[in-house]
Order: structure tokens, then sequence, then C-alpha cells
């Protein structure tokens, strides 16, 4: 018998043991290539509010100083570059904690009927200049009591209803909407806006992914908020599920253990 022939056998072993080296190897290679390519993104996405804010300093320097007026605006440009490169910086260090799993999260029982209400506080001027609705459904609901992290949590909620009203249209509705189920609660982000070409919607959780280059920046992303959110919910056992259509609108939900 085949298996019991010591030099068919060692042929096997070491055919095997060639299989498992060469995976090893293309895995070393993908991460390699991975490394390289996110290297040159932070360094672009680094630069390009630094080249800005020294754009700005420099015309100061130059002359511009000289007109109250013109400063100011140059100053507030400066000052709103130095913003985004301390976001982009703060989100780099939150990303590379979640994803080494360096960030250890603190599971406690929490009201995200609550959460949602202080970020809605929270984003109210960014709502009010667009003229977006922000609303909780069912009206009526008291509480929503989950196992999760607060702050990671926060900053999953934060970054969707954000994205909903920045990418949202004006004049539109951004509705938070509680779904109890046996032992989890769904929830869900909704917007009206135009939503994400479906082309696009398995790549928006990658790093520095944006549909909109220009108007994500204008708007002050740092094309890291989703890649976040999913580190932090895979961290909760939970994933996020996304459908969008075209002129109608997104919606992002997630689940998280009931607090009993
Ligand atoms: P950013 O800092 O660019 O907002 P995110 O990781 O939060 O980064 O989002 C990635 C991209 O996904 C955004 O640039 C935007 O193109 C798209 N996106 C996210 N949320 C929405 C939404 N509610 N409607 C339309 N597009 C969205």
């Amino acid at each position: 018998l085949n298996s019991q022939n010591p030099l068919k056998l060692l042929n096997t072993e070491i055919s095997d043991y060639v299989t498992e080296k060469q995976k090893e190897i293309e895995e070393l290679k993908r991460m390699e290539t991975f490394r390289r390519e996110f290297l040159a993104n932070v360094s672009h996405e680094l630069k390009t509010p630094i080249f800005a804010a020294q754009g700005f300093v420099h015309t100061l320097i130059d002359g511009a100083i000289d007109d109250p007026e013109v400063a100011i605006r140059f100053l507030n440009k400066a000052a709103k570059s130095l913003d985004g490169l301390d976001a982009l910086v703060r989100d780099l260090v939150v990303l590379s904690q979640v994803e080494t799993g360096e960030l250890k999260m603190q599971f406690e029982v929490l009201d995200l009927v609550r959460i949602t209400e202080d970020i809605f506080e929270q984003l109210e001027d960014k709502a009010t200049k667009r003229d977006t609705k922000l609303k909780i459904k069912p009206a009526k609901i008291q509480e929503c009591l989950v196992v999760a992290d607060p702050q990671r949590i926060y900053q999953v909620l934060m970054n969707f209803i954000e994205n909903a009203i920045k990418y949202g249209k004006d004049h539109g509705k951004v509705t938070v909407v509680f779904e109890e189920q046996k032992k989890h609660y769904t929830i869900a982000v909704e917007d009206d806006g135009p939503g994400i070409p479906q082309e696009h919607i398995n790549r928006i959780f990658e790093r520095f992914y944006r549909v909109d280059k220009s108007r994500s920046r204008e708007t002050g992303g740092t094309g890291l908020g989703l890649a976040i959110v999913k580190h932090i919910l895979s961290a909760h056992n939970s994933s996020v599920s996304v459908t969008s259509k075209p002129g109608k609108g997104t919606r992002f939900s997630f689940s998280l253990l009931k607090a009993d």
C-alpha cells in the first residue's frame, strides 16, 4: 500500500512542506506590498495638510500679514489644515491600536439612546448648517441597553451619523433606528442622500478609501473613520451591513448584545 511505502510517505511530506512554505512566502509578499502601500498613503495624507499650512504661513511672511483681513483669512486656513493634521494623527494612532489589538475594550452596560442624543447635540451645528433633521426611531424609545465599550461605541455611532450628515443631502434627514431582537439590538443609521455606488460599497472600509476625494477632504474627513469602525465592531463580535440606493440613501447597521 502507498501509505505504508516509506519513500512515498517522505515524498508527500516534502511536497506538503514545500506547499506550506510557498504559502508563507506569498503571505509575506502580500504583507510587504500592503505595508509599502500603507506607508505611501500615510505620507501622502500627511503631506497634504502640511503643505497647505506651510503655504499659508509663507504667504503671510511674504507680506500678506500687512493686510489684516487677508491675514485672518490665511491664519484660519492654516489652522484648519493643522486641525486636519491633528485628526489624522489621532485616527492613525487609534487605527494602529485597534489593528494590533492593543486597545482593550472595556465592556459595560450602556444606553445607546442616551449616547445617540449626546451625539446629536454634538453635531447640532453641522446638521443645522445643512438643514439636516436628526431623528430617533421609534420616537418613543426610552432606552436601549447593550453590553459594549462606551467610548468606542460612541466613536462608531459618531462616525456613521457624522458621515450621514456630511455625505447626505441638504434639507435631508438622518435617522438612528433601534430594533430589538431576541438577544441583540440592531442599530441602523439611515440617510436620504445620494447613496454610494455599488462598486464602491465593499471598499469604503479600506483605509483612506473615499468615493469622492475632493468632497471628503473639503468636509474634513481623514478617510480612516470606517476602517476604525470595522475593527471596533469586530472587537464586539459584530460587523457592519451597508445597503445603499442611488439617489435614495444609505443605511449602515450593526448589532450589539442586549444587556439583561
Ligand atoms: P471620511 O473621513 O472620508 O469620511 P470614512 O472612512 O468615514 O472616511 O468614509 C469613507 C468614505 O465612504 C467617504 O469618503 C464617503 O465617500 C463614503 N461614505 C461614508 N458614509 C457615507 C454615506 N452615509 N453616504 C455616502 N457616502 C458615504
